[in-house]
This record gives structure tokens, sequence and C-alpha cells, in this order.
């Protein structure tokens, strides 16, 4: 079961991520995980990782590719694995390609989340903040009791600058601009499912379930 996950954010990833894994027992690979790791193992792309990262640089391709090689090559992703923000563009795509050729694997899937733009804005600029205790909440989805106050303390709610409307809108549209010729490619490939990610949770993970219960 070798899973690529995809989605912009708000699409409810994360959710379902944990579902597959604890569902399918497969590894769960983030890149911000592998990267942490390969640092805390101080293995040499780790290192090499860490010294671009100190100095606030982007990490190169190369550096990023051996470590998803060396991560896949671990034994708890013999029954596959699910990835998740890598690949990010076509490049790093046909990489992995490589990587799995080498390992005699393929892609089975790529779970595609989908929702609306106008609907990830909703859930994305709708939380609000406690400024005195720090509790969180949503307009829509976890709403306070009265408009505008905390029901635990009373306090005044605010909106953090990052989930402002243009600050989400921006962010949106940079990710939908950098995800469509990856989903292209996988298109062109054959493994894309898209999945309705604007039902309930527990139905959207029923349609991954479906998907991946043929894989078994
Ligand atoms: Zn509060």
């Amino acid at each position: 079961m070798n899973l690529v996950l995809m989605g912009l954010p708000g699409a409810g990833k994360g959710t379902q991520a944990e579902r597959v894994v604890a569902n399918y027992g497969i590894p769960h690979i983030s890149t911000g995980d592998m990267f942490r790791a390969a640092m805390k193992e101080g293995t040499e792309l780790g290192k090499q990782a860490k010294s671009f990262m100190d100095k606030g640089e982007l990490v190169p391709d190369e550096v990023t590719i051996g470590i998803v090689r060396e991560r896949l090559s671990k034994a708890d992703c013999d029954n596959g694995f699910l990835l998740d923000g890598f690949p990010r563009t076509v490049p790093q795509a046909e990489a992995l390609e490589n990587i799995l050729t080498d390992l005699g694997r393929k892609i089975d899937y790529v779970i595609n989340i989908q929702v609306d733009q106008e609907i990830l804005m909703e859930r994305l600029t709708g939380r609000r903040i406690c400024k005195s205790c720090g509790a969180t909440y949503h307009l829509v989805f976890n709403p306070p009791a009265s408009a505008g106050a905390c029901d635990r303390c009373g306090g005044e709610l605010y909106q953090r600058p990052d989930d402002n409307e243009e600050t989400v809108q921006n962010r949106l549209e940079v990710n939908v601009k950098q995800t469509q010729p990856l989903l292209d490619f996988y298109q062109a490939k054959g493994y894309l499912k898209n999945i309705n990610g604007q039902q309930h949770i527990d139905q959207v993970f029923s349609d991954i379930d479906s998907l991946l219960r043929d894989l078994k």
C-alpha cells in the first residue's frame, strides 16, 4: 500500500492520515517528521539538511530526495507508507518514481482530498483565539456561546494575522499553482484518485477506505 496524500491547506489531510495509519498500520511520513528524524539520527543527509536550515535556506532537492530514499528503505515501510508533503514538484515526483523503481515498488494511489476554495476559506479564516487563556474556537465548527467572548474565561476573542482572508487567500493560491502540475503528472500516470473532502469526516474516510480495501 504505497500512497501519496494530497490536498490544499484545510482539506483535512491530517485527520484522514491519522485514520489511514490507525486502520492500515502503515507509517505516515510527513516531510517535517522525516527531516527531524534524519537530523536527530545524525545521518550524513540529516547533517546536510540541518546546515541549510540553520542558515535559513531551503533544503536542496538532492538532499530532500536522499532523505526520502533513506526513509522509504526502512523496515517499517515494507508493507507500505503514506507520504504527506512530498513530492511538492514534478521533478520531486520523478525522483520518487526512481526511488520506488530501485526498491522494486510503485505508487498505488495518489489520494487527493478535494475541497472548493470557498469552503477552505471558511474553514481557514474562522479560527478565533482567546486573548486571555488561549482557548481556540471556530466561527462555524466550534463557535463560542456568545459572540466574541470566551466560554471559559469571558476573555476577548481575536483572529491571528495568519488567519486573515488576504493571507489565507494568498496561501491557497500559491498552493494551487504549485500542486496543479503535480496533479496533472499523477493523472497522466493513472495514480490519481480524487476524494470528495466536502463530506462529513467519517464519509471522507469511508471513501478512502473503500479505495484502499482493494489493495489489501
Ligand atoms: Zn479564555
